[in-house]
């Protein structure tokens, strides 16, 4: 009785050793289908062509002293505002640029902001608006002493952490180096004799740092004479070089769209009364539920649109790993979004951002709050807008006893168009930007502040937010803070764009 059962105990293992034969030729076979997918895909990444530029040389030094000049000029806005900086300033600029004054003509708006025209031979041609503010944001009280030089000084000296000369001082980067460095590149077309086939337009605020209201003016005028320009370019991203994971060479980052900006205030209202005789949960409590339901449940973050666009471009520089996993997106999508996730910076160009900023209860320790409040910060993404982050904060709060509305007397602002990145605007900067950076990756990339180009969006569709400003990851907190300032050879490199772009731009 034993044997046959041995028997069938042999056959039966046979016919499981064939299966799992067949099961393991069937999954070596999909690997390696699979791996040969990847790979052909990753070996099929590349960059999109670009034709070759002429390379450039620097503009000349002497335009590092004008810079200087312009930085001791101490134009703060808003309440900080100094009309004789301003006036100063302006003085300075028409003797320092008199060929620019001569060919353009200038009208002033909201008493400091500037408009200036450059007429084209062509009036037929739609004309470019090229934007800059002429404000700077103050020094922090109580830090003006740890400034390497003083901020309004104007002083060019050596960048002591690195190789060669830097002017330092406020408004070195944000943005008088625009400011200084499209004047300085019109000059010198304007002093050749050049002159421009299309009109050129500058609009030079002066209260971009405090919501712009001389941009607002500048573009309601434009837009009450009918002038529609091709494209503009404004402030925003920057030459990076290693941030970029992966890539050392510079990335130039285009800015083709701004996130919108919108707070919303939450309010949860309790009986009040003496804290020694209180209900299970306060206001306080309620409010507190809330704002953890929306922390966990953020916005969702997405490789769609604009941020394939910049990878495309990007993604093919990158190192194998990484590369690989760009080239497969449709296996390896999640994969990259947790990366991109797991830092703020780069979480901040995948979703709508939340930011729960302010919170408050009653007064004093013992008595219950009868309103608690919070205010939470969003930075929305192209592909939001403030009425679909309303209605989903309401849903994923789900509590009627909290109210929430946007808070309308600050900032608010939906987040702005897609500019063309197949458009003459964004292959003209390209092309500037690679005359000048001839080793830079160029990419479209997401704005994650606000800028007075939004003011103009009624009149223009394509709006490109980039400044030719080398940026490494120490500078980043230059910008509005301690120690602003910009190496004297990127200036220089700086203006040359800005030269070339004009000429680019004008055709
Ligand atoms: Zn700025």
């Amino acid at each position: 009785m034993v044997g046959p059962c041995i028997k069938n105990h042999i056959v039966y293992d046979r016919g499981r050793t064939e299966i799992m034969k067949t099961a393991i030729q069937s999954v070596l076979g999909l690997v390696i289908a699979l791996s040969v997918i990847l790979l052909v895909r990753v070996s099929i990444f590349s960059p999109p062509t670009t034709d070759d530029v002429e390379v450039l040389s620097p503009a000349p030094a002497s335009v590092v002293q004008r810079l200087a000049k312009s930085l001791t000029f101490s134009t703060t806005s808003g309440r900080h505002l100094n009309p004789a900086a301003f006036r100063g300033m302006q003085d300075w600029m028409r003797a320092a640029y008199p060929r620019f004054h001569a060919v353009t003509s200038v009208e002033r708006f909201a008493e400091h902001s500037l408009l200036f025209t450059w007429p084209g031979r062509d009036s037929s041609l739609r004309p470019i608006l090229f934007l800059a503010h002429q404000d700077v944001v103050p020094i922090e009280e109580g830090t003006e002493t740890d400034w390497t030089h003083p901020p309004f000084a104007g002083v060019v000296a050596p960048c002591e952490d690195e190789a060669g000369q830097c002017v330092w001082g406020r408004g070195a980067i944000d943005m008088k180096a625009a400011l200084i460095g499209l004047l300085e590149g019109a000059e010198s077309l304007a002093a050749s004799g050049w002159q421009p086939e299309r009109t050129l337009l500058f609009a030079f605020g002066h209260d971009e740092e405090v919501g712009g209201v001389g941009a607002q003016e500048m573009a309601r005028a434009l837009e009450k004479r009918n002038v529609r320009p091709s494209w503009v370019l404004d402030e925003g991203l920057l030459v990076t070089q290693g941030i970029t994971p992966g890539i050392t060479q510079p990335v130039a980052y285009i800015g083709v769209a701004e996130k919108g900006y919108l707070s919303l205030e939450l309010v949860a209202l309790g009986e009040g009364g003496h804290s020694s005789m209180p209900p299970p949960s306060t206001a306080v409590g309620r409010l507190s539920r809330a704002v953890a339901r929306l922390e966990a449940d953020p916005f969702p973050a997405k490789m769609d649109g604009l941020s394939a666009a910049m990878f495309e471009r990007v993604g093919p520089h990158m190192p194998f790993g990484l590369r690989l996993a760009f080239a497969n997106q449709w296996l390896l999508g999640s994969v990259i979004l947790d990366k991109l996730t797991a830092k703020p910076s780069t979480n901040a160009t995948v979703r709508t951002t939340q930011a729960v900023t302010m919170f408050s209860g009653s007064l004093q320790d013992n008595i219950l709050p009868q309103r608690a409040r919070a205010v939470v910060n969003y930075r929305i993404h192209p592909r939001d807008s403030i009425s679909t982050v309303i209605s989903r904060v309401r849903r994923v709060i789900d509590d009627d006893g909290v109210t929430v509305k946007p808070i309308t007397s600050g900032l608010m602002s939906e987040p702005s168009k897609i500019a063309d990145v197949d458009g003459v605007g964004f292959a003209a900067i390209t092309r500037s930007i690679r005359s000048v950076f001839p080793s830079a990756i160029v990419a479209p990339g997401l704005f994650i502040a606000a800028t007075d180009s939004r003011h103009y969006s009624g009149i223009v569709d394509d709006i490109y937010r980039f400044h030719p400003i080398l940026m490494r990851p120490a500078d980043g907190k230059r910008i509005h803070g301690t120690n602003e300032r910009i190496r004297s050879d990127n200036f220089r490199q700086a203006v040359r764009f800005y030269e070339t772009l004009l000429k680019e731009g004008a055709r």
